[in-house]
């Protein structure tokens, strides 16, 4: 069970912190990231803290995973031209510093070494 401390991304679902909103539904918002690592740079989260990371939310809620998804395809279609990458950090090691399941969606032109790059 996540902390109830709210996280980053929850309060910018808030309107808490302030943030780049680029796509939103009910259970879903889209904003630029912080610190981008690439031309298009969006996070993809999940309203609701309940779930830390991708394995989790497949588990706990697939049907709000595939919405995730959606909402990422959505801002793809809008800012890249069909061809991104779609990366969910799982565990510390992995690079995880967030631990409210999110998707980075990275776009444009990828370097080599970038974030999610293989
Ligand atoms: P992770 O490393 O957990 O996969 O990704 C967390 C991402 O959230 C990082 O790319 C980081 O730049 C971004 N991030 C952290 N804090 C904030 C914030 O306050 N606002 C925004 N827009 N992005 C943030």
């Amino acid at each position: 069970m996540a902390s109830t401390e709210p996280t980053i991304f929850a309060r910018i679902a808030l309107r808490e912190i302030p943030a780049s909103i680029v796509a939103e539904t009910d259970r879903v918002i889209a904003f630029d990231d912080i610190s981008p690592q690439a031309p298009v740079h969006v996070i993809v989260a999940p309203k609701t803290q309940e779930y830390r990371n991708v394995v989790e939310l497949a588990a706990g809620d697939p049907e709000l995973l595939v919405e995730l998804i959606d909402v990422a395809r959505g801002v793809a279609d809008e800012r890249t031209d069909g061809q991104f990458r779609l990366v969910f950090n799982t565990g510390a090691e992995a690079g995880q510093t967030v631990f409210h399941v999110h998707a980075h969606v990275l776009g444009g032109h990828l370097e080599e070494g970038s974030l999610g790059s293989a």
